[in-house]
């Protein structure tokens, strides 16, 4: 099931997509239609995480292109909400910066309030899974010695463009990041050292987890710059396809504020 965000007559609440036209309400409450047009809808941000737990160097051909040593231990960082942006909305890169990078990475949307969870036990407590593109300030992040600067933009963390319920093989799943039509980055989740529910479990034994929530999972090899002008896509087989034109000009408006 592909789930989408959406706001119909004043009221926000999670759709399931059921046709290129029409959505159905997931909780329908009293009086609501059992199926909507998308034309009478607005579309919302998919997530308003109260944060976005993301793992650095995730995977071994990454670890491996930046020369570091395979993690012991999950490394862990956090973008802040105000980063999120959502499917089509605008990378804008920062004046600071002289190197903005891609990463694309899988994405876990949190379901419920999730604390001390097992890694068997982690599956019930996922929402679902999407694409989203880790956006950083390469310079900035070796320049800072931490990350929360590189990592922390507004509009560095597009999410999208929907939450699927059901990839399936959450180690078999190929991503890859398409730059201005080119394939720049390829790789699959079977390379990942931690996988998503061992994740699950190891974050929630530090923090509580919200419903909402997100947890960017780490990028394979084979990261690179973007520049103004760009069309960048993170495609998730099995999940999705996020795709974000990129400017240096303009502030953009935090989606996960809707
Ligand atoms: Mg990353």
């Amino acid at each position: 099931m592909r789930i989408i965000r959406v706001r119909h007559r004043g009221q926000a609440f999670y759709a399931a997509i059921i046709s290129p036209e029409s959505v159905r309400p997931l909780n329908r409450e009293a009086g609501q239609p059992e199926e909507i047009p998308l034309a009478e809808l607005e579309l919302l941000s998919l997530v308003r995480p109260s944060k976005v737990v993301c793992v650095g160097l995730n995977y071994l051909d990454h670890a491996h292109e930046m020369g570091l040593a395979v993690p012991g231990e999950p490394i862990l960082f956090l973008k802040p909400p105000s980063s999120v942006i959502g499917a089509g909305d605008a990378i804008v890169l920062p004046a600071q910066s002289e190197q903005v990078d891609y990463e694309a990475e899988l994405a876990l949307v949190m379901g419920r309030t999730t604390r001390y969870v097992s890694e068997s036990d982690a599956a019930r407590h996922i929402f679902g899974y999407t694409c989203a593109n880790d956006i950083t300030a390469r310079d900035l992040q070796k320049k800072d010695g931490q990350w929360t600067r590189a990592k922390g933009f507004d509009t560095f963390c597009p999410v999208g463009p929907w939450i699927e319920t059901e990839p399936g093989d959450l180690h078999s799943l190929a991503l890859r990041t398409v730059v201005n039509g080119e394939v720049r980055q390829e790789g699959n989740t079977s390379n990942m050292i931690f996988p998503p529910h061992l994740l699950v479990s190891y974050i929630s034994n530090i923090m509580t987890l919200l419903p909402g929530d997100v947890i960017l999972t780490g990028t394979p090899a084979g990261i690179g710059p973007i520049k103004a002008g760009d069309e960048v896509s993170v495609e998730i087989d099995r999940v999705g396809f996020l795709q974000n034109p990129v400017t240096s000009e303009g502030i953009g408006e935090p989606m996960a504020m809707q």
